[in-house]
Parts: C-alpha cells; sequence; structure tokens
C-alpha cells in the first residue's frame, strides 16, 4: 500500500529545542534556550506579536509592595492556594509567587514599558482576590503598563528572542508530535501556511506554548486562534490532560461582543450594578466585594441574571460602572477598555455603564507538568511520571499553579516563571554537541494522513456547521452553573458533534493558505478538549472554583482534593483516572496553606 507520506515533499530540520507557540510562555523558554547556547527552533501559526499574549489588559502579579502595603510574596502564596479552592499545586505555587519578584523586575530590565508610581517604580493596581495576611486588606500586587500588559511584555520578549537569534518558523501550523516506541517525543511536523510545504522537525525537547481552547466555546474573550493545538496534539499521542473541567467565566466580557473588559476596572473602583441600581456583590462577598475571585463574582452575576435582577431588553447582563471615575485617570490608567466600550457596545464611559456578562475567558486545566515543565502521563506507581523530551508552558498548560479557579494576573506570571523554568530544565539536561537519535520510520505519516484525510473529505458538514454545533453544546451544557443531568446529556451531545466529523467536507483542496483545511486541523483539536472537558466535569460531583454543580453544592475534599486526568485519543473514548494534589511547599520557608471554606 503507498505511502500518503510519499505524496507530499517533506523539509527535514533539526534543532536541540523546538517550541510550539510564540505567546508570552513560548517567546520566553525561547529566549533562554537560545542564550544558553541550545539551537532554538519557535514555531507559530500567527506573527509572535499577535498571539493571544498581547490582548492581556490588567497586569502581571508579584508581590513588589511598590505601593506600601507591605506585601510579601507568602501573601501571594495564600492567595492563590486560596483562589485555587485548594486543587493548586502548593510545591508549584510557592515556586511561582516567589520567582515573580525577580521575573517582573527581569522583564523591566529587558524593556517593558510599565506604568510607574511618582517615585518612579513599577505602578501596582489592585485585583480580585489578591489580598494582604489572609484577607485583612486588599492588595496592590498587579503590576501594569496601562490596560495593556500583554502588549507591552510580548513586544519586549520577541525584541529579547530577535536579540538572542531564535530561529522562527513564522506561519507555519504544527500537525503532531513524533513519539518514538518507548513512549518518548521525538520531534513535530508541521504545514507552512505560505507554500504548503511540510516541515519535519527532529527535536531532543519539544515544547508546547500553544495557549489555552476558549473557542470551543460561542462565546469568548480569546482570539480566534485559541484553539488549543498542542492539547489536541497530546490527546492524539495518547497522553492524558488535566483538570479540564475547570473553565474560567471571566465577569466583566461585553455583553454580545464577548471581548474583555479587565479586572483592573474594579482594581481602579469601577463596580457591578443589577437592573435595581444595587452594587449587589456587597450581599454575596461582604469584604472582597467586587474584587472577589472570578468565579464568585460571575456565579453572583449569574444568580443576579437568572432571579430576573438582569439589565437590557432579556434582562440577561449587568452593568458595571465607572462614570464615577476621573476622566484623566481612565484616560491614563484604562485607555484600551474605553476603545473596546465604544466600538463594541457604543457607550462612552466617562458617562455610561458598561454592558457586561459573564463570558469564557481561561482554561485552567492543561497539558500536566511538574514545576520543571517536564509533562506528566501518571503510571500506576508513579503519579509523576515524566515523558520523556517534552514540556508543556503558559496557558496550554497545567502545572498546576491555578487549580480550581486562577486569579487575575497570575496567568503573565505563569507565561513567564514557566518559560524561564523550562530554558533553565533545558540548559541543565541538554548538550548542544550530543548528536540526534534518528527518527522512528514513518515518522510523518500519522500526521500526513490526518491532514490528507481531511484536505480530501466530502461529507456534507462543514467546518463551521461543526464547529457551531460544539460551541454551542460547550456553552449551554458546561456552563456557570452545572447540573448532573445537564452534564449527562451534554456528554452524549459533544460525542455526536465529536461523531459528526466523519461528515465533514472540505470545498479547498489547495496547500497554499488554505485556511479552510487550517480550521479542519483547528476543530479537531478543539473537539477532543470539548469531550474530555464534559467527561472531567460530569464525573467530579462536588463544587470547586469554576467548577459549580447544583448538585453538588459542596467542596468535597474527603473524596474530591485530587487531578482530574483523562485520556481520549479517538475523540469518544474518555479514560479518567485521578492523583494527588500536592499539598506540600517547595521549602520550609513557608508552611503549607490548610484547607479552609473559601470566603470572600
Ligand atoms: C483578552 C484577554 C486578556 C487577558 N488579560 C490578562 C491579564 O491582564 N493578566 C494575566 O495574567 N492574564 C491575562 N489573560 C490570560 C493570558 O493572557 C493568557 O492566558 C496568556 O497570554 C496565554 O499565553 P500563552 O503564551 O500560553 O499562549 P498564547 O499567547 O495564546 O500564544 C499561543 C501561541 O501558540 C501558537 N500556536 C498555537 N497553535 C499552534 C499550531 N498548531 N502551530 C503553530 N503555532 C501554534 C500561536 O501562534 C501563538 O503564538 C488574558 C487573556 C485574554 C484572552
Amino acid at each position: 500500500m503507498s505511502k500518503v507520506s510519499e505524496n507530499y515533499k517533506i523539509i527535514d530540520h533539526q534543532y536541540d529545542v523546538v517550541i510550539v507557540g510564540a505567546g508570552g510562555a513560548g517567546l520566553r523558554a525561547a529566549l533562554g534556550m537560545s542564550a544558553a547556547g541550545l539551537s532554538t527552533a519557535c514555531i507559530s501559526k500567527v506573527f509572535p506579536t499577535r498571539s493571544h499574549t498581547v490582548a492581556a489588559q490588567g497586569g502581571i502579579s508579584a508581590a513588589l509592595g511598590n505601593m506600601g502595603d507591605g506585601d510579601h510574596w507568602k501573601h501571594h502564596v495564600y492567595d492563590t492556594v486560596k483562589g485555587s479552592d485548594w486543587l493548586g499545586d502548593q510545591d508549584a505555587i510557592e515556586y511561582m509567587c516567589r520567582n515573580a519578584i525577580p521575573a517582573v523586575i527581569e522583564l523591566e530590565h529587558m524593556g517593558v514599558p510599565f506604568s510607574r508610581t511618582d517615585e518612579g517604580t513599577i505602578y501596582q493596581r489592585l485585583f480580585g482576590g489578591h489580598t494582604i495576611d489572609k484577607g485583612k486588606s486588599m492588595a496592590n500586587r498587579a503590576c501594569a503598563a496601562a490596560d495593556r500588559t500583554g502588549h507591552a511584555i510580548l513586544h519586549t520578549l520577541y525584541q529579547q528572542c530577535l536579540k538572542h537569534k531564535t530561529k522562527f518558523f513564522i506561519e507555519y501550523f504544527a500537525l503532531d508530535l513524533i513519539m518514538d516506541n518507548d513512549g518518548s517525543c521525538r520531534g513535530v511536523t508541521a504545514m507552512c501556511l505560505e507554500d504548503g510545504t511540510i516541515h519535519r522537525f527532529s527535536a531532543k525537547t519539544v515544547v508546547l506554548a500553544t495557549g489555552g481552547y476558549g473557542r470551543a466555546f460561542t462565546t469568548c474573550t480569546g482570539a480566534h486562534t485559541c484553539t488549543g493545538d498542542g492539547g489536541g496534539m497530546v490527546l492524539r499521542a495518547g497522553l492524558p490532560l488535566q483538570d479540564m473541567e475547570f473553565i474560567q467565566f471571566h465577569p466583566t466580557g461585553i455583553h454580545g461582543a464577548g471581548c474583555l473588559i479587565t479586572e483592573g476596572v474594579r482594581g481602579e473602583g469601577g463596580y457591578l450594578i443589577n437592573s435595581e441600581g444595587e452594587r449587589f456583590m456587597e450581599r454575596y462577598a461582604p469584604n472582597a466585594k467586587d474584587l472577589a475571585s472570578r468565579d464568585v463574582v460571575s456565579r453572583a452575576m449569574t444568580i443576579e441574571i437568572n432571579e430576573g435582577r438582569g439589565v437590557g431588553p432579556d434582562k440577561d447582563h449587568v452593568h458595571l460602572v465607572i462614570t464615577h471615575l476621573d476622566p484623566d485617570l481612565i484616560e491614563k490608567r484604562l485607555p484600551g477598555i474605553s476603545e473596546s466600550a465604544r466600538i463594541f457596545a457604543g457607550v462612552d464611559v466617562t458617562k455610561e455603564p458598561i454592558p457586561v456578562a459573564p463570558t469564557v475567558h481561561y482554561n485552567m486545566g492543561g497539558i500536566p507538568t511538574n514545576i520543571h515543565c517536564e509533562v506528566i502521563n501518571p503510571t500506576k506507581s508513579d503519579p509523576d511520571a515524566t515523558v520523556k523530551g517534552l514540556m508543556a508552558i503558559g496557558e496550554a498548560a497545567c502545572v498546576s499553579v491555578h487549580g480550581a479557579n486562577r486569579l487575575g494576573t497570575n496567568s503573565l506570571l505563569d507565561l513567564v516563571v514557566f518559560g524561564r523554568a523550562a530554558a533553565l530544565r533545558a540548559a541543565e539536561t541538554l548538550k548542544h554537541d550530543e548528536p540526534h537519535k534518528p527518527l522512528p520510520t514513518d515518522s510523518a505519516e500519522f500526521s500526513l494522513g490526518r491532514l490528507d484525510r481531511l484536505r480530501h473529505s466530502t461529507g456534507k458538514l462543514s467546518t463551521a456547521d461543526i464547529r457551531k454545533d460544539m460551541q454551542k453544546t460547550m456553552q449551554s451544557y458546561c456552563p456557570v452553573f452545572r447540573t448532573d443531568e445537564r452534564l449527562e446529556t451534554g456528554l452524549s451531545e459533544i460525542t455526536r458533534a465529536a461523531t459528526s466529523l466523519k461528515d465533514i467536507g472540505l470545498t479547498d483542496r489547495s496547500m497554499i493558505w488554505n485556511t479552510d483545511l487550517v480550521e479542519a486541523l483547528e476543530l479537531e483539536n478543539l473537539m477532543g478538549q470539548a469531550v474530555v472537558t464534559m467527561g472531567s466535569a460530569k464525573a467530579r460531583t462536588e463544587s470547586r472554583g469554576a467548577h459549580s454543580t447544583g448538585d453538588h453544592p459542596e467542596r468535597d475534599d474527603t473524596n474530591w482534593l485530587k487531578h482530574t486526568v483523562a485520556h481520549c485519543s479517538d475523540l469518544k473514548t474518555i479514560k479518567l483516572s485521578y492523583r494527588p494534589v500536592h499539598m506540600n511547599t517547595l521549602t520550609d520557608e513557608i508552611e503549607t496553606v490548610p484547607l479552609a471554606k473559601r470566603v470572600y
């Protein structure tokens, strides 16, 4: 039988490391690996500075204490563990929060144009769930460059990569991992979007930094490119994803459009009101009010809407008010959201409230890793067993520092801290002089078989039809509030949508900028993750962080203080297992945060 790969011209490459993704995580890793003398390739389906990180608004957390509030990294650890509803690994959280301070100073020295205090230090604002001394007062911990922090960071990191001579493969779409018979990762295949050439990368280590999969839902704050391609590759390679049931809904997406209005708006003094003009968060979170954790605020808004106190003709959203803030402050600290509100809601924020609703924003779950960013595939005897030659970082990964709910500004931090950690580990374990092992035979056959099947597919459903079906299913059956019955139906509905992929039909069969083909490949990646998200959610019969079920309203530490591990290589057969949460700290300089009820 002839092989599919014989129909395609394959161009071979060899690098010590190949990073898939050029967002904040991929670029931070790339510059560190390049600087360490490793030959480093970075593949990105979009131009690096168009990665979703560019859209991050509010800030990056670090307990610098620049605003005189006595902040300390230990307060940051406590808040992050509590924010995670105790599902975050406490050793990883300690690693991230301690390293936040040098990581942000390092960004400043690299040239990130942070906003400044009168004294000339980095400006820091309030953000949800960030407190001093276990909630005694709110902490100014979010280091901000106006409301365009991700933009500032991403551009600086890209310049640093150019300085360190990272080799970029821009507008290349990574297809699949190349796995060896012993279960190790040996490289990755990719398609050049411009001319359709196929590229096979042999690497001593592949780093997945492909971002989140928000586009599995109808409305999300993420870019159209947030299709979780790394997660799709991992599932197809027979490796697991972790804690996929935990989807963060950001309280303030612009109603209808879904674009983000940063939590920094509430950090600067904005507040939410219902149709009665009431500041309802005072009832739900008497201390933190509008600056409670995101899951808490999103649930409160949903209750207000469900009980008939929403605004607008359909009473399906609430209002975010900043009309009382000084227009000069808005101009200086929140210029981006003023523009978004004008364009997407037709609102002048100095005069009118912004219509907002909870919107899918972030994936706490992802590819499980240890604190060195090495990918984990647990075995019966070792829950922390690693996969050779494979790392994951950024939103694609689950270290897990965010557990069941991420605090705002902890993602940009996760990117730079663990991007750096991956570079340190690679520098420690890889040798540039060591020759590459030959790739397994037919190493491109699997990915090209998939590409070729989609490219020549003739079914009756378009990519857009199936994608819409998947997104509507996720949006209605896996929302802020879940129930056993809805999740049960949701699982059979999402399995049906996944099965319909066999009826897909593409019209463009060319290999030059074939966006029809790329969208179909992205849809397959999204679908695997949609299926495991629903399956993992259905199994978890408790409420924790972002996973809230009406049938099991309480957190159940006796049965559920554990990470969900989901395998699903065929888009339908989900195999669930569990691994323990690391309740231990990394050093004895800090004590474990004991389990407690989570109130704000
Ligand atoms: C609107 C918005 C505002 C936010 N604001 C904040 C904030 O203020 N503070 C905060 O901490 N967090 C914030 N977040 C979250 C945070 O920005 C993201 O979690 C983070 O930027 C993700 O970074 P990343 O490097 O993991 O991935 P991304 O920045 O999403 O980059 C993914 C990269 O992978 C590449 N890629 C993906 N698939 C493929 C493929 N198949 N082949 C080749 N390349 C591929 C893409 O080209 C891209 O370069 C915000 C998120 C959004 C959506």
